[in-house]
């Protein structure tokens, strides 16, 4: 418990600073920051009106679907399989990104590694998606991130820069959320479909023990390798798959 309140601590005060660190008055910030750890603890749990689930016809089998209220969001769980499972659950966290996951842009990998989670899901015959919402651009939103495109197609600017040029924080997504909903589903530790340090070290800290990373490696292509490459070495994401592709890589692709 100790090491999960350290953890907590230092998760929360990063993502102070990642999301305040663009706010002029420091003591606001710190206020903002206290009044989000209270009402984090009171919210833990999810009241009966937050919460409503069906089942779920999908073109890969029936999921149970489990819609939530928090934090101004609605957020859904996607449960494959056996629902009384609470241990070593293969799990994804997937922020939303509707370029990505809608459209099929190929400029983030979030479409294909959401198709790849579902596929993987139903291939192990168990199994959760939980999808994120205010999550687009690593937490700007979308009309912000549209703005980092146009920054990073005509300057040539990474998905960092792009962001910190307009004065937006790089990532200031919240996974407390995903913690909340797992503990509703009776989940005490998972296989996380990740290659981000930040989100187990963030589920981590809210009560979700981390059992095993499953690398979550979609293919790169000529559109996203910038993206991987910035948050491969900007961000400290695990992509070996970058590396194979500069390594493969002809002039023409
Ligand atoms: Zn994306």
């Amino acid at each position: 418990m100790v090491a999960n309140g350290d953890a907590e601590q230092g998760d929360l005060r990063r993502w102070c600073e990642l999301r305040c660190e663009y706010r002029p008055e420091r003591s606001e910030r710190l206020g903002r920051c206290r009044v989000r750890r209270g009402s984090r603890m009171r919210e833990e749990a999810f009241n009966d009106g937050d919460v409503a689930e069906s089942d779920l016809v999908t073109r890969r089998g029936t999921f149970r679907a489990v819609a939530f209220r928090a934090d101004g969001h609605e957020h859904m769980a996607l449960v494959y399989g056996a629902t009384d499972v609470r241990e070593d659950v293969l799990v994804r966290v997937h922020s939303e990104c509707m370029t990505g996951d809608i459209f099929g842009a190929m400029r983030c990998e979030c479409g294909d590694q959401l198709d790849a989670a579902l596929d993987r899901i139903v291939t192990e015959g168990g199994g959760i998606l939980i999808y994120l919402r205010g999550h687009e651009g690593r937490g700007i939103g979308l009309v912000d991130k549209v703005r980092t495109h146009v920054l990073q197609d005509e300057e040539g600017l990474d998905t960092l820069d792009s962001a910190t040029t307009l004065g937006l924080p790089v990532d200031v997504r919240d996974y407390s959320p995903a913690a909340r909903i797992l503990k509703h589903l009776g989940v005490t530790s998972v296989r996380l479909l990740s290659n981000n340090p930040d989100k187990i070290a963030a589920l981590t800290a809210r009560g979700i023990e981390v059992s095993a990373r499953v690398p979550h490696l979609a293919p790169p292509n000529r559109h996203n390798i910038g993206y991987l490459t910035a948050k491969r070495d900007r961000l400290g994401h695990d992509l070996p798959q970058v590396d194979v592709f500069a390594a493969d890589s002809p002039a023409d692709r």
